[in-house]
């Protein structure tokens, strides 16, 4: 099913030509609204008029996170504060919180967005979904809410935190789908386990996954142990909320609502735009939005795009999943590594659980890599019959890490339930090396 045919299935040339128009006219208004874009454009000796077509774009200046926040509050804002009705704030997962303001017709863009998500992963008004989003500041909880309600299926606004109350709910209400973080569906998983709820009892057949880089290792983990599909669900608070992208059935990378949001990829470190299909950081513009638009934002986000028209019938261009952000990007002895790159090799071995940590730190001014993972309960039983066997699985866990990361890691391995769970996004990497 699609929510939306007539913007989700647009010719290119229609889709190109609805852009650019909308690009001038957002353009045009935070040149006149925004003192920080007006002051940008002038100084590159631009006015809006030198935007006709989306290609215009890449004569606009970038905006970054660091611009929301030397804008603090309500510098970025565009619409006056009588015309806004929401305020959200980033969750700050690196730093302060952005704020911001949403007027009546964003509210009312966003809901859309998020109903043609619900739609695309098969969710129809027959559907109980509940949103274990957190509530509050952060876009997830509310962003995915309105969503459900706007298409028509019922919403239970299950929020985190209660877990056991949540999973007795799920059980008795027949909650069919469920919108929250990969980490906090596992959590969920394990609540499940432990109050010896069957996932055969369940009625849960969806899953809207998103807030945090998460591996196809993790999808086949939470299908496998809640017994639902579980889809992408892609966005941040400076563009929107969650429905920036989804995915469809096809779950070949994750559709962008390009009538509302434009994407472009940038190499990182030149600022130019990259052809599509090559990784790079992702950047939005907004084309519709009134409470605070951004031109250029750098999300920080590492992915890539692609062009054509998928099987699914939509032919908004897709995303692939994010690999990390630049900013999570760990340098050690001069190699990147990313987190993500730890968690497929963690959740591809049977014996552990999905919970990691990786510690960084100074020795020597030698940087040092320790991986914590634990052990599935199963397997730790049976294992501590067996001299040597928690030595051999170090080894070999050590082995794999050092063949995908290009360095080695100290390995450590946990009890079972030992690593700090998380409702929201996992915090999963200590660098103790900015500390010192
Ligand atoms: P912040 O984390 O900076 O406080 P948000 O709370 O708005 O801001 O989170 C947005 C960020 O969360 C995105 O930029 C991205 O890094 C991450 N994110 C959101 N959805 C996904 C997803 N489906 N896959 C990977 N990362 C995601
Ligand atoms: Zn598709």
């Amino acid at each position: 099913m699609i929510w939306n045919r007539n913007k989700e299935c647009m010719s290119r040339d229609e889709m190109s030509a609805l852009q650019g128009k909308r690009l001038h006219k957002v353009v045009s208004y935070v040149y006149h609204n925004v003192p920080f874009y007006r002051d940008k454009m002038q100084q590159l000796g631009m006015i809006p008029d030198d935007i006709q077509t989306i290609e215009d774009i890449t004569k606009l200046p970038f905006t970054t996170k660091k611009d929301l926040r030397d804008n603090y509050p309500f510098g970025l804002q565009a619409a006056p504060q009588s015309e806004i009705v929401r305020i959200h704030a980033s969750s700050g997962t690196t730093g302060n919180a952005t704020i911001v303001g949403y007027t009546r017709k964003d509210i009312a863009i966003w809901s859309e967005c998020m109903s043609r998500c619900l739609t695309s992963y098969g969710v129809t008004r027959d559907d109980i979904f509940s949103v274990s989003y957190g509530y509050g500041l952060f876009t997830g909880g509310l962003g995915a809410h309105y969503g459900v309600e706007n298409m028509g299926a019922t919403v239970v606004p299950a929020s985190t935190g209660n877990t056991e109350k949540h999973a007795k709910l799920i059980r008795d209400l027949g909650i069919t789908g469920i919108a929250c973080t990969p980490s906090y569906a596992l959590y969920l998983a394990e609540t499940i386990d432990r109050m010896g709820i069957k996932k055969e009892d369940l009625k849960l057949r969806v899953g809207a996954f998103g807030a945090e880089p998460w591996t196809e290792n993790m999808r086949k983990e939470i299908e496998d142990r809640l017994g639902l599909k579980g889809y992408n669900l892609y966005g941040l608070s400076e563009v929107m909320g969650p429905c920036v992208s989804y995915e469809c059935k096809c779950q070949n990378g994750s559709h962008i609502c390009e009538d509302h949001f434009y994407p472009e990829i940038i190499n990182p470190v030149t600022l130019e735009p990259l052809p599509k299909g090559q990784s790079g950081e992702l950047v939005f513009t907004t084309l519709t939005k009134e409470g605070m638009p951004v031109l250029r934002y750098r999300t920080r986000d590492l992915c890539s795009l692609m062009e054509g028209e998928c099987e699914c019938g939509r032919t908004s261009v897709r995303m692939s999943s994010i690999k990390g952000r630049s900013d999570d990007m760990l340098i050690i002895r001069g190699i990147n590594v990313f987190p993500s790159q730890v968690e497929s090799v963690v959740l591809s071995m049977e014996e552990f659980a999905p919970r990691y940590m990786l510690i960084v730190d100074r020795v020597n001014n030698l940087d040092t890599l320790t991986v914590q993972v634990e052990i599935r309960q199963e397997y730790f039983e049976k294992a501590l019959d067996t001299i040597g066997e928690i030595d051999a699985l170090e080894k070999k866990l050590a082995h794999r890490l050092q063949n995908v990361l290009s360095i080695s890691a100290k390995v450590q391995l946990k009890e079972p339930n030992t690593i700090e769970r998380s409702q929201g996004k996992s915090a999963r990497v200590i660098d103790k090396r900015v500390i010192k």
